[in-house]
């Protein structure tokens, strides 16, 4: 009903699941950290990543994932639930600087039936809202132009992290934030 004409990544991303066999995205992102760019990583903890998701429904949409590849939150200790909750917080503040959005949908896709797209590793999804937007429901369950390119965004979010977090906690090939 609302499915995009336009939305290369999408079909980067069928691609990948039809193929079946391409491994883990999340844990390709969160082991490599020297190529944090390229996968559109916008920060680290000592146990989780933030990052920009390559298959958005609308722009700024980002993911936060433990570096622990588990499908629940259950199967990770409670210090790895709390760190991914710093990295919500920050890819919230770094969506307010630099995309100024109304409102947030923050929240978990727990199982495949749920709308999970990689089931096997737990991921928290942070997606800004405007107001005049379509709602959560149908942002999930339809492909959507994005508007703005995906390494774009990339650049206005690291951008955003210079003002929003203390000196020296930013640079350019993403944030790595202290460890415990
Ligand atoms: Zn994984």
């Amino acid at each position: 009903m609302n499915n995009a004409l336009w939305a290369p990544w999408r079909i980067d991303y069928i691609r990948t699941v039809a193929d079946g066999g391409a491994g883990c995205f999340l844990c390709e992102a969160a082991t490599m950290p020297q190529s944090d760019a390229p996968h559109l990583v916008l920060a680290r903890n000592s146990r989780c990543i933030l990052m920009m998701n390559k298959f958005p429904y609308v722009n700024g949409h980002l993911l936060v994932a433990p570096y622990q590849h588990a499908a629940d939150l259950a199967q990770v200790p409670p210090d790895t639930r709390s760190a991914m909750m710093e990295l919500v917080v920050i890819g919230q503040q770094l969506l307010s600087e630099a995309m100024n959005p109304q409102g947030f949908n923050i929240g978990l896709n727990i199982g495949r039936c749920a709308g999970a797209g990689v089931p096997g590793h737990v991921h928290m999804h942070i997606v800004p809202r405007w107001n005049g937007d379509v709602n959560f429901m149908s942002v999930t369950g339809n492909v959507r132009v994005i508007p703005q390119a995906l390494t774009e965004a990339y650049k206005a979010l690291l951008a955003a992290a210079d003002k929003v977090l203390p000196a020296g906690q930013a640079h350019a090939a993403g944030l790595n934030l202290p460890t415990e």
